[in-house]
């Protein structure tokens, strides 16, 4: 029987995940990415366990560990940098895979590697956007650009799944009438750094409340004995419309400083990261509405194209790795490509809309916001501000409600069943 032949449009997390997952299950398939040269672009993201145990059944769990940092724990604190909540995270936590904190362009890179290794340079086509799509006699002719020329190829396969990101081509070709995506009011500046460690070197710590917060975290280990920092400084702004995301915008330190030089707590020292940073990125916090459909026919979107969403929990790239196995398995097990981008479609759209809307409001977050709220001075101890069962409600209902509960992880069988003769599947 003919091999499924797939073209995948974007070469992101998502995509390459995809890529690599459907190599796995004997599947055919052309990345298409847009840039020409994927430079290691970005500044931190989390891969949560669920996610982690994917890239490990793919066998890159020796890679991931040699590039990020298994994260131990997340401290939630105030603007103060007072402890609100200590959570255990990763393997800290009862999981069976680390969570990990880890540059974005460096997993990138590595995924990328791993793409042309297996399936070949051939296959991996660099600086071609995908311009439009049409579906003819039970296939996808699919039209690419070439950014310095201005023409390109086409390309036929029997699905085309769109992991273009955000500002997805795909997705505008299905819904043209969509439009910009929706900005929350929030500002976020962030930036990568050499430091000094600090705390244990392996936690996550959100400081302050809804209004004005900061994120910060280890994402890797240098030869030094110093860390790479990754922060984000995020406030809300009175503008309506945002400027078009762009994760390359850059801004001044001064312009950070102004509203956060203030915020040095005794075991870290943000005004300080500031100024050594060099490249600091604007970036509006941005979402779009779920939509009623991913599954065209034999066109389908995964990732950020599929579910854009705001970043609380660090969910977007865990989850676009999840999208990649969940087609996969719909694919190798469902005979007709419409019903198995059906089946993924069913599986995976109504928990992801779920979460783009539960992100609009905080998620764990709120017990800073909550804090904030009732104590804006500061507090001697924190349960005299949150009684332990209600901070405890606030931070346990996400992580089920998004399906990354332990339990959920550890048992869930795996997407994709495992080959023994696959690169570190064992
Ligand atoms: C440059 C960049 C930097 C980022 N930095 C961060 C970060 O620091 N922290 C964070 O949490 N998240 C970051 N993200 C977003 C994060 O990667 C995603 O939210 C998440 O990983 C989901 O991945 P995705 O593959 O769906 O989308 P993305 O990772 O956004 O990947 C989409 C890919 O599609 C390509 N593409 C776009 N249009 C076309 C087209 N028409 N044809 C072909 N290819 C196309 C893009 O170049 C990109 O490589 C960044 C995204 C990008 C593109």
């Amino acid at each position: 029987m003919k091999k499924l032949e797939v073209i995948v449009a974007g070469g992101g997390i998502g995509g390459l995940s995809l890529a690599l997952s459907l190599h796995q299950a004997g599947i055919a398939v052309r990345v298409y990415e847009a840039v020409r040269d994927p430079a290691p672009l970005g500044v931190g993201i989390n891969l949560q366990p669920t996610a982690v145990r994917e890239l490990t059944e793919l066998g890159l769990a020796d890679a991931l560990a040699k590039t990020g940092i298994a994260t131990r724990r997340l401290n939630l604190c105030n603007k103060f940098g007072q402890l609100i909540h200590d959570e255990r995270r990763g393997l800290a936590a009862g999981y069976h895979w680390p969570q990990y904190s880890i540059h974005r362009g460096e997993l990138q890179a590595l995924l990328l590697r791993a793409v042309r290794d297996r399936i070949g340079d051939k296959n991996v086509q660099v600086g071609l956007k995908l311009a439009g799509f049409e579906q003819i006699n039970a296939r996808v002719r699919v039209r690419f650009t070439d950014r310095q020329s201005g023409s390109g190829p086409i390309d036929e396969a029997d699905v085309l799944v769109g992991a273009d990101g955000i500002h997805s081509a795909v997705r505008h070709q299905l819904y043209p009438v969509e439009g910009a995506p929706r900005f929350a009011q929030q500002t976020l500046w962030r930036a990568a750094v050499e430091a000094e460690p600090f705390l244990d070197g392996e936690t996550i710590v959100i400081a302050g409340h809804f209004h004005q917060r900061i994120i910060v975290y280890p994402i890797s280990r240098r030869p030094s004995g110093k860390i790479l920092v990754n922060w984000i400084c995020q406030k809300t702004v009175m503008d309506r419309a945002p400027p078009r995301e762009d994760w390359n915008r850059r801004v001044t330190k001064q312009e950070v400083l102004a509203t956060f030089g203030a915020w040095k707590f005794p075991w870290l020292d943000l005004p300080a990261l500031i100024e050594q940073s060099c490249d600091i990125y604007e970036f509006p916090l941005v979402d779009r509405d779920p939509v009623e459909a991913w599954s065209f026919g034999r066109v389908t979107l995964l990732g950020d194209a599929a579910h854009p969403m705001q970043p609380i929990g660090g969910q977007a790239g865990s989850q676009a790795i999840l999208d990649a196995r969940a087609l996969t398995r719909a694919l190798s097990e469902t005979r007709d490509p419409v019903a198995a981008l059906a089946r993924y479609d069913a599986e995976r759209r109504p928990p992801m809309n779920g979460i783009i809307l539960r992100n609009r409001n905080l998620g764990p977050e709120a017990a800073m916001q909550l804090a904030e709220e009732r104590a804006p001075n500061g507090f001697a101890q924190i349960s005299d501000v949150i009684p332990p069962h209600e901070l405890d409600e606030i931070v346990t209902s996400f992580a089920t409600a998004a399906g990354l509960d332990v339990d959920t992880v550890n048992t869930r069988p795996s997407y994709v069943p495992r080959d023994p003769s696959f690169p570190g599947s064992a």
